[in-house]
């Protein structure tokens, strides 16, 4: 089908922000309050801090701030995939802390098994599935490059089957597939959005006070608390934790590990029973292509396909703007895409088109800090797998606000930072050459060219 067609009656929203189960606003915060714990924004990331810090000591009184609704950003609007991973991947993990690579795989499993017992504890209805992660090759290079880390995660423990192209198109059928993997554990399926409100209701449920539509303009310190001011009001804190994301952050030092990605995203129309069948997919597992450039999806609970990826858009300037959530030239492109991966599903049309941006860092994994003496803590930089990493960062943060020293606050990961990003225009042109870097390295079987090995020798990249 022509992808313009299938693309026609796409609405232009995400589509788990679209839905039925969306809660009404909490209310602003008017006037002064005070809380032992001070929690800056309503994503994952905020959420599972103000839960935590609930569950760690019930007489805690936790505020949490959110500038617009909770879930609106990342948090409600991603692939829903969420790994075990806390370190963009075993690869990239292995790279930077070596040592450390079999604590942080069982850290990173413990954190996603105690996902699914704390969405089963509260009850949360997200569709969660631990059906694993399947990493697709369509190109000979590409099962080159995934075969040559699977002995490393076997002996860390991961269950990792080797598929060839008939078996894995058994699993899923697509005549575009070569072989891959089929990483069983360490991946849930779930729906962002209402893991965000189920955490919500989570928190309100333990005493959590939540605000929402309160941005926080500025943080003062004084002799004894940290003072968040907001439109109208303010909130004085013994402790703050940010979970702010990509967002213009409270703390200047941010800024120069962070800078905004633009991912993009379609949604079909629910496959026909016939329809399914002609892909198969019995085991409902997360698909994700082995490119630089990568498409990753899935289905959902009422069997659509979000199909997403591929381009990650650094607009120059490092904006964030609500009109870069819509790239119609990438909508097409994905459209295009999954036609030729799925084409037995030509007539399937697009219900929701979609973009959303990423707190992408240098390492591609999340970095943790303090400030204030040690009264601020935050954690960021998730670079597109926050969906289960946000929760162990919160354990950090808590940790880290408590003096505690734990096995998470003694990791190198945790206590190193990114190499920062260079100050525009060095930056905006250093991305946009990393950009093209990787697809010529695409069409040209993953080989990189110079300024990308330079990157890696320097521990940098561009990711989403
Ligand atoms: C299209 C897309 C697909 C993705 N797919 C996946 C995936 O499949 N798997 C995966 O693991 N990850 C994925 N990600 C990444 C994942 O969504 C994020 O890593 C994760 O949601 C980050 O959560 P967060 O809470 O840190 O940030 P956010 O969800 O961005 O939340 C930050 C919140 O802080 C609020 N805020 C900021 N500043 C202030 C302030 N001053 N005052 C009050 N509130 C403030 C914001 O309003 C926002 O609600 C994807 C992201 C996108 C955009």
């Amino acid at each position: 089908m022509d992808p313009l067609k299938a693309l026609a009656d796409a609405e232009r929203k995400p589509y788990w922000l679209d839905s039925p189960a969306k809660p009404e606003p909490l209310a602003r915060l008017f006037g002064e309050t005070s809380a032992d714990l001070a929690v800056v924004g309503g994503g994952f990331s905020g959420l599972w801090t103000a839960l935590m810090a609930k569950e760690r000591d019930p007489s805690l009184d936790v505020v949490l701030l959110e500038g617009r609704r909770i879930g609106w950003a990342a948090s409600g609007r991603n692939g829903g995939f969420a790994m075990a991973t806390l370190t963009h991947g075993i690869a990239n993990g292995l790279e930077r802390w070596p040592e450390e690579i079999s604590t942080l795989e069982r850290l990173g499993v413990d954190n996603l098994d105690e996902i699914g017992e704390a969405v089963a504890a509260y009850d949360i209805d997200c569709g969660y599935e631990r059906t694993g992660e399947l990493h697709v090759a369509t190109e000979p290079w590409q099962l080159e490059e995934m075969n040559r880390n699977v002995g490393v995660a076997r002996d860390l423990g991961a269950r990792f089957d080797v598929l060839d192209g008939e078996q894995m198109r058994a699993e899923v059928n697509s005549p575009t597939y070569i072989g891959g993997h089929w990483e069983r554990d360490g991946c849930a399926m779930l729906d962002p959005a209402r893991l965000a409100w189920g955490l919500r209701q989570a928190c309100l449920s333990l005493g959590v006070r939540i605000y929402e539509r309160t941005p926080v303009r500025t943080m003062r310190d004084t002799p004894t608390s940290l003072d968040l001011i907001t439109p109208h009001g303010s909130v004085r804190a013994r402790r703050v934790a940010l979970g702010t994301g990509v967002f213009q952050p409270l703390l200047r030092r941010l800024k120069h590990f962070l800078v905004p990605v633009y991912d993009y995203a379609l949604m079909t129309e629910p496959l026909s029973d016939e329809q399914l069948a002609s892909v198969g997919w019995h085991n409902r597992q997360g698909v994700g292509d082995a490119a630089n450039q990568f498409h990753y999806y899935r289905l959902t609970e009422d069997n659509r396909i979000l199909w997403g990826g591929y381009d990650a858009v650094y607009y120059n300037g490092g904006m964030i703007k609500p009109e870069y959530e819509q790239r119609d030239e990438t909508f097409v492109k994905l459209a295009e895409h999954f036609s030729t991966t799925f084409p037995q599903l030509a007539g399937l049309r697009f219900t929701h088109r979609w973009g959303g941006v990423i707190d992408t860092c240098s390492r591609f994994s999340a970095f943790y800090g303090q400030s204030h003496g040690g009264r601020v803590a935050y954690a960021a930089g998730y670079t597109g797998m926050g969906v289960g990493a946000t929760r162990f960062g919160a354990n950090v943060m808590l940790d880290l606000l408590a003096g505690e020293r734990t096995e998470r606050t003694e990791l190198r990961m945790v206590k190193e930072k990114p190499v920062p990003f260079p100050p525009e225009p060095v930056r905006s042109a250093g991305i946009q050459m990393t950009r093209w870097s990787i697809a010529q390295a695409d069409l040209h079987q993953g080989r990189r060219n110079l300024w990308l090995r330079t990157l890696d020798r320097m521990g940098l990249g561009f990711d989403s």
